[in-house]
């Protein structure tokens, strides 16, 4: 089975649609890391995109709670919360139903694999460096643990547990990166943020897993950035959000 990975999509349509367009043929199922809105100006056409391809998976981020009042959005940032409050107001009832309803992870999708948003210990907490990658690995209970939140591209893995063994790294931006699962070897994915990128490269990110062939696959993918800030700025949300996306800030 071919799983695409969709993470942070936050409300950007155009990088959802040049992502969709991109993995056309790619993949049998779908399963969503959270933050489907948040920042970007589009929240119903991105949760009404995820509801047709009719994920196997979806759950919750902090800006899905955000942005439909489990979460009072304390804990963000200015530009954050206003963002949060803009698209509560926008969302449709169904839309706002659907978010409320999200699981939170993490969620065991097979033998192989589970997803969280944040960590599989914390669905809020940020996965940024070794310490947290090792709690994290220690957490997950299956082989392959899917993540996001960061909106960073990262590989994490452990070699038969040992810690000594362990590896982090950002993939290489201008190459299709794929990662071979080996069999005595615990990982840790972030395959990047769909609509809005935040190390440095402006490209909407995503993934593939194949559990036969037992290896992930991680992509960039142009997309018309121009529309998503025009969007943003026509929303009237915070200028700051439509700037970031040109640099993958
Ligand atoms: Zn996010």
């Amino acid at each position: 089975m071919r799983y695409l990975i969709l993470s942070d999509i936050h409300a950007n349509i155009d990088a959802f649609e040049a992502v969709l367009a991109h993995a056309e043929g790619r993949w049998d199922r779908v399963l969503v890391l959270g933050d489907l809105v948040g920042y970007g100006a589009e929240p119903n056409l991105v949760v009404d995109r995820v509801k047709a391809l009719n994920p196997d998976a979806v759950i919750r981020g902090n800006h899905d709670k955000a942005a439909c009042g489990i979460d009072d959005g304390s804990q963000f940032n200015h530009v954050a919360r206003m963002a949060a409050m803009w698209t509560g107001g926008q969302l449709t009832p169904e839309n706002h139903a659907y978010l409320r309803a999200l699981p939170m992870g993490p969620w065991q999708i097979d033998a192989l694999a589970e997803i969280c948003h944040g960590a599989p210990f914390d669905e809020d907490h940020y996965i940024f460096d070794g310490n947290d990658a090792n709690m994290a690995l220690h957490a997950a209970e299956r082989p392959l643990c899917l993540y996001g939140h960061t909106h960073l591209p990262a590989i994490f893995k452990i070699v038969g547990r040992d810690m000594a063994s362990f590896e982090g790294d950002a993939p290489d931006p201008d190459k299709d990166v794929v990662v071979p699962l080996q069999r005595d070897t615990q990982y840790l994915i972030n395959v990047g943020a769909v609509g809005q990128p935040r190390d440095g490269d402006p490209r909407a990110g995503y993934g593939v897993l194949d559990d036969e062939a037992r290896e992930v696959r991680l992509f960039r993918v142009r997309y018309p950035v121009e529309k998503a800030q025009q969007k943003i700025v026509a929303a009237g949300l915070p200028a700051s959000l439509a700037n970031r996306l040109a640099v993958g800030r």
